[in-house]
């Protein structure tokens, strides 16, 4: 069987051309939209991070401040900064990036964004909001899964999701937008006993574990779509994903590169809740 590559470009391209646009008249009418990034660590991998989203703004006409709080960083020096942020006219949204100093939970600092300008839906009353099937921004990754999985024209009503990893960033707000979009959903975590036959039962895969090659031919079934949320850094320092691509092509109907599927989504979906929360609170 060919197995199509489910490429995010050219959707990420689409929805980058929009919030552009919309980022724009923003600025006509008087300031362009203002993304915080709130940092609290020395480390590479999220400096890159931010910096590329830094980058991802700026050529759509979005202001980007980076905060930084220092690798070690109180509770309260980091619930401050998030709570003056949160209600000052000027930030339009926030993102606190992670890792967090050691000791620090998200949840001990996600409380103090407001939801109006947690554009990443990271606080436990946007997840709620989510669950809840309310209104609130919901995680850019999550979203970036159904969103693609729709761009490609894969159904998802009636349809079995296997979503292999329950983070609260990743796995388990997915697992809420697919139920909402009428999928049945299978959540495996690292203590399910046979992931591959949870997988394998699927018509749909999404891997999310943060492991490389962990989902091979003998976890997909002949003609399943599987999408790889995966971002690890292999030995050689490349970026590759959560599934043994070799062993799956041949075998599934498409399954989503890495780099270039689920990632350029999610940050244009990021830059689009940034200008989202702008028009709300200029309206
Ligand atoms: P996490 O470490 O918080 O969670 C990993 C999850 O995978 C856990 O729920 C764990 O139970 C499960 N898991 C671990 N090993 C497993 C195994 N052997 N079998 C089954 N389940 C297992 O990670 P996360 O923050 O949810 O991120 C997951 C992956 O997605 C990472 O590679 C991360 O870099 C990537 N990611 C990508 C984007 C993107 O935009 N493309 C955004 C966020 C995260």
């Amino acid at each position: 069987m060919d197995t199509a590559s489910l490429s995010g470009k050219e959707l990420a391209a689409a929805i980058n051309a929009d919030t552009k646009e919309r980022a724009a008249a923003l600025t006509a009418a008087g300031a362009a939209p203002v993304l915080a990034l709130v940092v609290a660590n020395d480390d590479p991998a999220s400096a890159w991070y931010v910096g590329s989203l830094r980058k991802a703004a700026e050529r759509l006409g979005i202001a980007c401040e980076r905060i930084d709080l220092g690798a070690d960083a109180s509770v309260e020096a980091i619930r401050a900064e998030l709570t003056t942020r949160s209600a000052d006219l000027v930030t339009d949204a926030i993102m606190l990036q992670t890792p967090l100093p050691a000791g620090v939970h998200l949840d001990d600092v996600s409380t103090a964004i407001a939801a109006a300008k947690d554009v990443d839906g990271v606080s436990p009353l946007s997840l709620g909001l989510l669950a809840s099937g309310l209104d609130g921004f919901v995680p850019a990754t999550s979203e970036a899964v159904v969103e693609l999985l729709k761009h490609h024209g894969i159904a998802l009503e009636g349809r079995h999701v296997a979503v292999v990893g329950r983070s609260n960033i990743v796995g388990k707000p997915l697992a809420q937008l697919l139920l909402a979009e009428n999928a049945t959903v299978t959540v495996a975590h690292s203590r399910t006993a046979d992931l591959a036959a949870v997988t394998a039962a699927a018509d749909i895969v999404v891997a999310a574990a943060g492991r490389i090659g962990l989902v091979t031919g003998k976890h997909v079934r002949e003609g399943a779509v599987v999408i790889d949320v995966g971002t690890n850094e292999d030995a050689d320092g490349r970026i590759v994903g959560d599934v043994d691509a070799e062993s799956v092509r041949g075998r599934a109907a498409g399954l989503s590169p890495v780099p270039g599927g689920v990632g350029p989504v999610t940050t244009a979906l990021l830059m689009r809740h940034v200008v989202a929360a702008a028009e709300k609170s200029r309206a």
